[in-house]
């Protein structure tokens, strides 16, 4: 299918690698000219590199903390009229309620919450002006269906889910489409840092964790940053002008449930 957004320019945070990664690949294919950012400019610079030679795309890149105002400021000053922004940072650390105090809210609320509204409000009047624009949030299936250990994920990201649902109705109107993501698990360095966790609380290996979770998924596997990439770019093209505001949970069937 033919995404009819070919020529267009995507800021991609956190991108160098895992789901970030998985969507400007998937943007890339579909002609998009790339902003990419993540805090390690090897990679970052590695993964440009790859982009460019397979997929013949300009991509920029800004090696810089998109958790910081200066570092919002780089990725602006690199692409200042986005016609697509995928909104993307690191998840914040699993635990148990009693380790988070009011230091790790913050962070998180900074990470998964005040970023990407700040980005979207920083890109929203000159893509309103323009008349076109797709701005994407990956979340967590955290927002629908809590997952313990990560509560932090679970109330950050919960914040921003409900700041998208009416921003997204106040924008509409304006050719500009706000959705989210909702990723269950993926086979990416995120989900290897989990495992490692789940291993050590459990007392088992980390293959054996991976095994075993995998096993209770529908699909008896993890996602992969590819198949996640490619909703994200669909979620971008010319296809979703009436869809808005929508969570799209992508879980392997993880969440149980005859509907919604
Ligand atoms: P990942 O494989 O660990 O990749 C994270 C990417 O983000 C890397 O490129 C990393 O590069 C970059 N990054 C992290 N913090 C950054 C920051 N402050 N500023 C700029 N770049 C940053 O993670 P992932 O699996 O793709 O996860 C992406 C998001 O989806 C996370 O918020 C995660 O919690 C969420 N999620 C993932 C899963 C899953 O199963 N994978 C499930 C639910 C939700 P640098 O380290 O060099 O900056």
């Amino acid at each position: 299918m033919d995404l009819g957004i070919k020529g267009r320019r995507a800021i991609v945070c956190a991108s160098s690698k895992g789901l970030g990664r998985g969507s400007a690949e998937a943007l890339a294919e579909a002609g998009i000219d790339l902003t990419l950012n993540a805090r390690t400019a090897e990679t970052l610079e590695a993964t440009a590199d790859d982009i460019r030679t397979r997929y013949g795309v300009v991509v920029k890149t800004v090696a810089a903390d998109v958790t910081t105002e200066e570092g919002r400021a780089a990725i602006l000053e690199a692409e200042p009229k986005p016609d697509i922004l995928i909104n993307n940072a690191g998840g914040p650390p699993p635990g148990f309620w009693s380790d988070w105090g009011e230091a790790e809210w913050e962070g998180a609320f900074r990470s998964n919450m005040l970023t990407p509204i700040l980005l979207t409000t920083a890109v929203l009047p000159g893509m309103i002006e323009r008349g076109w624009g797709r701005i994407v949030a990956i979340t967590s299936g955290s927002v629908k269906a809590p997952i313990p250990q990560l509560g932090l994920s679970n109330g950050a990201r919960a914040g921003l889910t409900g700041f998208v649902a009416g921003t997204a109705r106040q924008v509409a109107q304006h050719g500009v489409i706000m959705n989210n993501i909702l990723p269950g698990q993926h086979d990416t360095d995120r989900i290897k840092g989990l495992m490692g966790a789940t291993a050590d609380r459990e007392g088992i290996t980390v293959e054996e964790a991976r095994a075993a979770a995998q096993a209770r998924l529908p699909r008896g596997r993890f996602g992969t940053a590819s198949e996640f990439g490619k909703v994200c770019a669909f979620l971008c093209s010319e296809h979703v002008g009436f869809m808005i505001g929508q969570n799209v949970l992508l879980d392997g069937g993880a969440f149980n449930s005859t509907m919604g």
